[in-house]
């Protein structure tokens, strides 16, 4: 069979060898977070012509103005709800990437001893069938080829983050099975899945380093201790995604979400040229994939991209 010639205008890793583009899919529980965990590999794949979707689980409503420099936002949860859709609009134009909520209200990070109950209807409360549901529909019409989300513990002790991984981790199983969620679509069968790696312990440590021997403050010195002292088992990475080149695309997205992040704050601490050359790839572990792939990774498509040829 003669090779199908790839289309001149796109970049010639963007597509399956068959023509096909590559498709990725990163699920996550609020607007901005998709800015904070793994947002320079969805901006690449993007300017290399993947098409990349950033699912958003809930509308952040419950979400406090984490930065001191924004003032306040009126409205109660419908308020912060309307604030957040701009600025997720914003991130996503940053990132180069399309975005779709499943529309469930946010669950709050519930906080005291004892810790109170989560609100009524909230995201970490409803059924997992019926939680999955939206977003085994949205993966039978996307049909992406490689999903992200969070490990088990949510990365980040949210029950949303908990919530999220679940509902992905089950679409990523069910999507494509006809016996399954009926009515929801077509049947499409996602070949690998990652859970975002974010702030490793390792990343802080070298990044606090390079900061102390360049003679500046470092933010993270707390940070690392107490991460030491609560002893959590780091996970594994299977994959570093080179991203550097998109640093500025993931820190514009995340001051577009300018009520939650601080422009002063920890996200902005490590001078670029510092994280550029200490740090210049996002990890990511591979927790489920469908084709052959060789550990470690540099690509998310490793072995989908032979798959499809
Ligand atoms: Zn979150």
């Amino acid at each position: 069979m003669p090779p199908t010639p790839v289309p001149a205008t796109s970049h010639p890793h963007a597509h399956a060898p068959g023509g096909e583009p590559l498709r990725l899919m990163a699920v996550h529980a609020h607007p901005d977070d998709e800015s904070s965990k793994g947002a320079a590999t969805t901006a690449r794949y993007a300017a290399e012509g993947v098409e990349v979707l950033v699912v958003t689980c809930t509308g952040g409503e419950r979400g406090d103005v984490l930065n001191p420099h924004y003032g306040t936002v009126e409205g109660g949860l419908e308020g912060m709800r309307a604030v957040r859709r701009v600025e997720m609009a914003a991130a996503a134009a940053a990132l180069g990437v399309r975005q779709h909520w499943l529309g469930f209200v946010d669950s709050g990070l519930p906080e005291g001893d004892p810790l109170p109950p989560l609100p009524e209807g909230c995201f970490a409360l409803v059924p997992l069938e019926e939680a999955s549901a939206p977003l085994v529909e949205i993966v039978r019409e996307f049909r992406p080829h490689v999903m992200t989300t969070y490990d088990p513990t949510g990365g980040y002790p949210h029950p949303d983050h908990v919530m999220c991984h679940r509902v992905a981790v089950e679409a990523f199983a069910a999507a494509g099975d006809p016996e399954r969620y009926r009515g929801h679509g077509e049947p499409w069968t996602p070949l690998k899945l990652y859970y975002n790696h974010g702030f490793s312990l390792a990343r802080l440590r070298a990044v606090h380093e390079a900061i102390l021997e360049a003679g500046g403050e470092s933010p993270f010195g707390d940070w690392i201790e107490s991460r030491q002292a609560r002893e959590i088992p780091e996970r594994e990475v299977t994959t570093h995604i080179a991203c550097s080149d998109w640093f500025d695309r993931r820190d514009a997205a995340l001051r577009a979400h300018a009520t939650q992040i601080d422009p002063e704050g920890f996200f902005f601490a490590v001078p670029r040229a510092v994280e550029v050359e200490r740090w210049p790839t996002e990890e990511y572990e591979l927790a489920q994939s469908r084709v052959p792939t060789q550990l470690p990774e540099t690509d998310l498509f490793a072995g989908v991209r032979e798959a499809l040829r």
